[in-house]
């Protein structure tokens, strides 16, 4: 680990304005200056700012939306009242990430900005187009059995592990921060970057950036959700595919439908192809296959991931049953 200094910020003002690199729970940054992957000259800890509040927006019984702070912990916003009831999805999703201990450190605003597992990454052994730029993508034609099927490129197919930010491109949440240039609202479809030809730009985030809060649109009447994880063990590990699902039915018809696929994208993967295929439609087992079919339609699978493909489609299948089964709101 390469030394480094380290200040605490009491207002976001001052977090700016120290041009650091911002400590949340730590639970990734920590772990990779550990590695050093990361080596930041100077962290700002931002655990003292006033942003671990979950709050609903003015206009009544959440028709103004939720609020969730930066430094609200995965734990706390999981078990929330409003976020169980109204966003279920969210607190599956939460619930079902790493351990308790993790979640009572991990933050909204660094979960979303948590790094990816790709092996090639982790250990500075090896070449890596993301955290070296130029250096090679051992990945691809290396052991790539966790790495992505949809939205890689040439420079890099690792994923992105989040499972709350799954939830969130869902549930259509809307970044907030403040940076340099000042403050800025940034739809979470817009927020994460493909790889492309800069794997090492991630997000649309400037240096310096705060994420200072997440807010979530209003819940509708009439819409249920769910959250499916699969992975190699049933606790305490990543997403080898997963799905988000949020959808308002009328009697069986489904009007509204919004899905995410975790595991499988270089991004939290929101799915437009599978939305169409099912708005105005019933919710039948047939219908379903066909919108995972066309959630994966573009899928490249490598090596040793091409099992990613149906794993994700079956996981949409069973959340899309799941939900449209369940008697909830969020
Ligand atoms: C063993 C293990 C298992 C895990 N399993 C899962 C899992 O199954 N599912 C899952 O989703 N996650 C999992 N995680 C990842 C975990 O959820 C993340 O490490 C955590 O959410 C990161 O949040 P943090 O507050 O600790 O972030 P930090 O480590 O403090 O920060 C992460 C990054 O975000 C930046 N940052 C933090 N806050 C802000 C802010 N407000 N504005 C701008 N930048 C900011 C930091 O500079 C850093 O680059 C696991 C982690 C471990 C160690």
């Amino acid at each position: 680990m390469q030394e480094f200094r380290y200040r605490q910020a009491k207002t976001v003002e001052s977090a700016l304005r120290a041009n650091g690199t911002y400590l949340a729970g730590g639970t990734t940054l920590v772990d990779l200056m550990k590695l050093n992957v990361l080596q930041p000259a100077l962290v700002v800890d931002v655990n003292p700012l006033p942003l671990a509040q979950v709050e609903a927006l003015p206009g009544g019984e959440l028709k103004g939306g939720l609020r969730i702070g930066a430094m609200v912990r995965n734990s706390d916003l999981a078990n929330h009242p409003a976020v169980k009831q109204n966003y279920t999805v969210l607190s599956e999703a939460l619930l079902s990430g790493a351990s308790p201990q993790l979640r009572n450190m991990a933050t909204t605003g660094g979960n979303l900005l948590q790094k990816t597992r790709c092996y090639y990454y982790r250990d500075t052994n090896y070449a890596c187009n993301k955290r070296q730029p130029g250096s090679g993508c051992p990945a691809i034609d290396g052991f790539n059995r966790i790495h992505a099927v949809l939205g890689g490129s040439a420079e890099c197919v690792a994923t992105h592990p989040s499972d709350m930010a799954v939830a969130m491109m869902a549930l259509e949440a809307t970044v907030h921060t403040q940076g340099p240039g000042g403050e800025r609202a940034i739809a979470l479809k817009d927020f994460y970057l493909l790889p492309g030809t800069t794997p090492e730009k991630e997000n649309v985030l400037e240096p310096g950036e705060l994420i200072t809060h997440v807010t979530l649109p209003a819940p509708e009447s009439g819409t249920r959700s769910h959250y499916l994880k699969l992975r190699d063990r049933a606790q305490y590990e990543f997403a080898l595919a997963s799905a988000a699902v949020v959808v308002r039915l009328h009697g069986r018809r489904m009007e509204r439908v919004r899905i995410a696929l975790g595991g499988v994208g270089t991004r939290p993967w929101r799915s437009a192809e599978a939305e169409r295929s099912l708005e105005g439609r019933e919710a039948t087992a047939e219908n379903f296959r066909k919108a995972a079919d066309a959630a994966m339609k573009d899928a490249k699978p490598l090596k040793y991931n091409s099992f990613k493909v149906e794993l994700a489609k079956k996981a949409l299948v069973r959340a899309l049953e799941t939900a449209a089964q369940t008697e909830q709101r969020g």
